[in-house]
């Protein structure tokens, strides 16, 4: 068997490794791109001891890294792939029963643990290209460690990276201390890069800026390769195009490289050729893979990112520009055989307005997928699952709702448990709403074409819109749309169409098909229908009908869009309900006029000059009430209803039918709760759509005096009655009633006495209350009062009306509750106006009536002054 090889950079730490894989079960392994971290490793570990025949995981965060990294590492030992070295990714398993080193993808390895909870057949784990922070190798890293602490303390896990910052993962693997997670590095081999930033800012597409500057290396060099960074396959393909018609293809080979070529043609990447190499690759290129012999690298300075969707609720790859670290990575591929040159597609300051580090992909993309995983794994709560780093709590819910509205969560008396159709949905690799669709898809009978829709879903843009102007395409696309329950209905039409013609330029031209869209929605149909016969859907009864295909396809978009369901405010409108309370408006290109119900399945916030912010609905599916018992049962409730009816004024009793808040139906029923009912017109009452009189003076200054008490003697333990004790208070005392008529004659104080307790009504009267004896003995009405824009009892005041005469015969001034609250004297003239207040007549007396007496004695002649 032949052994690794040698002279690389990686073997200065060899020994240590294989030192510390004895005493060590956690390690971080850091050295540049190219050192032979992910080639050298996983065989040092093969041929150490130890590890008794359990086998060697190396993770990998792409597809193409996987299995060229597995066929390089068969080449060095002489062994044929998928013996004793294997791979294993998405539709594409190289290994077997004695293959002991895999390197398969991180979603590999997480469907993995969901078979083999504890790793039983595992040794090692090595995460490789960490510093890429992919969301799959978080909870990966997390599952390892929960693993390691529970019942696998013999299981290894090795971090490694090319540029990592170790202090966080070393706080995470090795809490108490550095000891506990060695960091090994390694010193790489490189050669200067010289980078070269554009002048100034170029309009044109980058493809053709990068195809330029190739030719330009190619006029002016004579001897290394050139590897060009584009963020997808679709760029890849336009620069590759690009430099064929600027005659690059005669003097160099031209390489693609990215996930979804066949994997031969990948290889070609590796291959050495007589003639110079341009390899246009994705970011695979940036660190997982190295290809010898790149002297200028020309960076386009984008990828292809994982985003939330909020107007799909999907997750979504977007293409944005790379940080500051990801640039420097790139143009180190250069430097491996010698000096070169990088070639940043944009200008030195644009570079200065980069982010530094590429943000986790936890803190910024859906998190259904994982959520359902670690559910699957027993995980209760996943914001308090021991992350790396902790995703958006909100972002965690949402996850959750989805999917316990999609019935693959179910939670009882706060312990949430998989359902059966979590189960299956967790056996797809896929984004969990079309998951879902699937499921559906097989129940109904209608899997083929709701594996479609999916794609359709995905394929956005499939129909292009013509201007206003463009009659003719409207035209073209006219016999479309002709079922009006739905514009997936257009769509598949559409697509059809042009499959059936094979994909013809022409003619996609013709009928307004974005082409691209339409190769694209072919394979991913073509890969979900793979995908779910491998777990069986869609093997048996499938219905033949048109007809009933139609409307089951109809069911399974609401299986997986039913949090996006729309209710018509009315017919003939745009206008709809939402979930939430919100409103929408529907695009007014949908054929779905009719619909009562439809789910949409893209729910966007723009914001128009005219009316404001706008929700609005677009890709439109009818909806039969009748289907949401049928597809998520879980999500229907029935209620009685009190409703208050503001025309008939009284309380009309309802039987409704909510899917989450949204109202499906309504009907009139005889179910009549006497305190739902008496809450009805307590609620009506706050909300001033009914009077109650009798909520009068007396309940008014109750509540005052309750106020007051509240404040001053907390001993006694009563809250003043705010608001909702009022309505709670009117509620039982209209128990039983429906018509306002009736409500407005029933008695409120008594009812409001009661609220409080014997005792504490007791000290009220004594503390607070509703007349003062007076020095003549008597009985003088106190009013409570709160002076405007006040609230709480320690603004309200006790008034009491006197004539000034009166006041000389007290001896003190009248205090309240125990000396907490002197009255307020309104002193008047006898039977005539105020003169004055005091809350001290006593040094009113002493201080301001003998300046005050002349003037009214003159004012006031018949009256006696002292
Ligand atoms: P690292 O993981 O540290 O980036 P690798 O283990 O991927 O390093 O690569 C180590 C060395 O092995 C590279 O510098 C390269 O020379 C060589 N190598 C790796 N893969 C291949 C391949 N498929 N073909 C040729 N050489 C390769
Ligand atoms: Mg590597």
């Amino acid at each position: 068997m032949a052994s690794p090889v040698e002279g690389l950079p990686i073997e200065g730490i060899r020994s240590d490794l294989e030192r510390e894989i004895q005493s060590r079960n956690r390690l971080v392994v850091v050295a540049p791109t190219g050192s032979g971290k992910t080639t050298q490793i996983p065989q040092y570990l093969l041929e150490a001891a130890g590890f008794s025949g359990k086998q060697i995981l190396v993770l990998q965060p792409r597809r193409v890294a996987a299995r060229a990294v597995a066929r390089r590492v068969c080449q060095e030992r002489g062994v044929s792939l998928g013996r004793e070295v294997g791979y294993q990714v998405r539709f594409d398993d190289r290994t077997s029963d004695e293959t002991r080193l895999v390197f398969m993808t991180e979603g590999v390895f997480l469907r993995r643990i969901q078979t083999e909870p504890n790793l039983d057949r595992v040794g090692v784990v090595i995460l490789d290209e960490f510093h890429e922070r992919s969301l799959q190798a978080d909870v990966a890293l997390g599952l390892i460690k929960a693993i390691q602490q529970r019942q696998r303390k013999d299981l290894t896990v090795i971090v490694m990276s090319a540029t990592l910052d170790v202090d966080p993962i070393l706080d995470y693997l090795a809490p108490r201390g550095g000891a506990e997670c060695p960091v090994l590095s390694a010193e790489g081999r490189a050669f200067p890069v010289t980078i070269v930033y554009e002048n100034g800012r170029d309009r044109r597409w980058v493809t053709d800026r990068a195809a330029e500057r190739v030719l330009q290396i190619a006029r002016s060099t004579e001897g290394g390769d050139v590897l060009v960074f584009m963020p997808g396959m679709g760029e890849i393909n336009a620069t590759a195009r690009r430099l064929r018609e600027l005659r690059l293809g005669e003097d160099f080979e031209i390489l693609p490289l990215h996930g979804d070529l066949p994997p031969d043609q990948q290889d070609r990447v590796f291959q050495s050729n007589e003639r110079r190499k341009v390899i246009v690759a994705t970011n695979v290129a940036e660190s997982s893979i190295t290809i010898e012999g790149v002297r200028y690298v020309v960076d386009g300075g984008l990828a292809r990112v994982a985003r939330f969707n909020a107007e799909s609720g999907l997750g979504s790859l977007e293409i944005e520009e790379i940080s500051q670290a990801s640039a420097d990575q790139r143009a180190g591929r250069a430097g491996r055989v010698g000096p070169g040159i990088c070639y940043r597609l944009w200008t030195e300051s644009g570079q200065l307005n980069r982010l530094p580090q590429t943000t986790p992909e936890i803190q910024r993309t859906e998190l259904s997928e994982v959520v359902l995983q670690l559910s699957a794994l027993g995980v209760q709560e996943v914001k308090g699952f021991d992350w790396l780093d902790r995703p958006d709590p909100m972002a965690v819910d949402r996850a959750e709702a989805l999917l316990r509205r999609m019935g693959a969560l179910h939670r009882n008396q706060g312990v949430t448990a998989l359902t059966d159709v979590g189960r299956q949905m967790l056996r797809l690799p896929i984004e969990p709403r079309f998951a879902r669709m699937l499921i559906e898809g097989d129940r109904q009978g209608c899997f083929d074409q709701a594996a479609l829709w999916a794609a359709l879903v995905s394929g956005r843009g499939l129909l292009v819109r013509g201007a206003k102007a463009d009659r003719s395409l409207e035209a073209a696309q006219e016999p479309f749309r002709e079922d009006e329950r739905s514009d997936f209905f257009t769509l598949t039409k559409a697509f059809q169409m042009v499959r059936e013609g094979g994909f013809r330029m022409s003619e996609c031209r013709h009928y307004g098909v974005n082409r691209q869209v339409a190769l694209s929605v072919d394979e991913v149909h073509r890969q979900l229908t793979q995908l779910g016969q491998r777990i069986g859907l869609g093997v048996t009864s499938q219905k033949t009908d048109d007809v009933q295909i139609g409307e089951s396809v109809l069911k399974c978009l609401l299986a997986g869009f039913s949090d996006h369901l729309c209710r018509r405010t009315s017919r003939g409108t745009l206008e709809c309900d939402l979930q939430g309370g919100r409103r929408g408006t529907l695009a007014r290109e949908s054929v779905v006029q009719e619909s009562e119900f439809f789910v949409g399945t893209e729910i966007r916030t723009i914001s128009s000059s005219k009316r404001g912010a706008l929700t609005l609905i677009t890709l439109a599916s009818h909806v039969e009430p009748d289907w949401l018992k049928e597809v998520c049962p879980e999500h229907v409730h029935r209620n009685v209803e009190h409703h208050y009816d503001q025309t008939q004024k009284r309380v009309e009793v309802l039987e409704t039918t909510r899917f989450g808040d949204l109202l499906v139906a309504e009907e009139k029923t005889k179910d009549f709760d006497p305190e739902a009912s008496g809450r009805c017109l307590a609620e009506a009452w706050a909300n001033e759509r009914i009077s109650l009189p009798l909520f009068d003076h007396r309940v008014e200054q109750f509540l005052l005096r309750t106020a007051l008490l509240a404040h001053h003697h907390p001993d006694l333990k009563q809250r003043a009655l705010e608001k909702d004790d009022q309505i709670a208070v009117i509620a039982r005392a209209l128990k039983g009633e429906r018509l306002t008529k009736e409500a407005q004659r029933r008695p409120l104080l008594p009812e409001f006495l009661k609220a409080l307790s014997q005792e504490v009504r007791e000290w009220l009267e004594m503390l607070y209350p509703e007349r003062w004896t007076w020095v003549d003995g008597s009985e003088r009405k106190l009013v409570y009062h709160l002076p405007r824009k006040k609230t709480g009892g320690e603004h309200v005041e006790a008034l009491l009306n006197v004539s000034i005469t009166e006041c000389f015969r007290l001896e003190s001034h009248p205090v309240l509750g125990e000396g907490t609250l002197p009255v307020t004297l309104i002193l008047g003239v006898p039977k005539g106006k105020e003169l004055a207040r005091t809350q001290d007549w006593i040094s009113f007396k002493a201080r301001e009536y003998p300046s005050l007496k002349n003037r009214w004695k003159q004012k006031y002649p018949t009256v006696t002054w002292p």
